[in-house]
């Protein structure tokens, strides 16, 4: 058996756990696994390497559900482990100052983090066209593409296969919300 296959599969029973009582913000309250499944099939159908792929599925335990980055170093190794601290936001910031942050660390990202933050970017605009969070409206959504799109705008040498796919979802909601 492929060594990355079971390291994705184990990267994924992972987050299942850490993530069982998280939900989307949508009526429906989307188990969270499917963002995370998400953003980890985007990046296995643009050809990225199993480790990121794995991370894919982990990108949100440090942020989300308080995984320590040792206990990712004890599970995965320090190179997944890595990528993940690399996506994740520093909560003891307020809300305003984090989205800021990620504007101003893109052009600093490396080509796996890049594919990473675009992948997850993809993923939460496929959950405004398809099942927005509750309560949100047309200019809260708009908001949202602009700043994910100061964000992607700034990754240097993004997969050109997820800025495919970032350009289309982009495009079809800014369509969908009147242009
Ligand atoms: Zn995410």
């Amino acid at each position: 058996m492929d060594e990355g296959i079971r390291l994705v599969v184990r990267a994924a029973e992972f987050a299942a756990r850490a993530h069982c009582r998280h939900r989307r913000k949508d009526v429906d309250q989307t188990p969270y696994i499917n963002h995370l499944a998400h953003v980890a099939h985007l990046l296995a159908e643009a050809g990225c390497d199993a480790n990121l792929i794995a991370a894919g599925y982990l990108h949100d335990t440090i942020e989300d559900v308080r995984v320590s980055y040792e206990t990712l170093v004890e599970n995965f190794g320090e190179d997944i482990a890595g990528l993940v601290r690399d996506v994740t936001d520093d909560k003891s910031q307020r809300w305003q100052r984090r989205k800021q942050a990620q504007i101003e660390h893109a052009t600093a990202a490396s080509p796996r983090v890049a594919a990473l933050k675009l992948a997850d970017k993809i993923s939460n605009l496929y959950s405004l066209r398809d099942t927005p969070p509750h309560g949100w409206d047309a200019a809260e959504i708009r908001k949202y593409i602009e700043w994910a799109h100061q964000v992607v705008t700034r990754l240097p040498s993004p997969n050109p296969v997820l800025l495919a796919d970032y350009q289309t979802i982009r495009g079809e909601l800014i369509e969908r919300l009147g242009g």
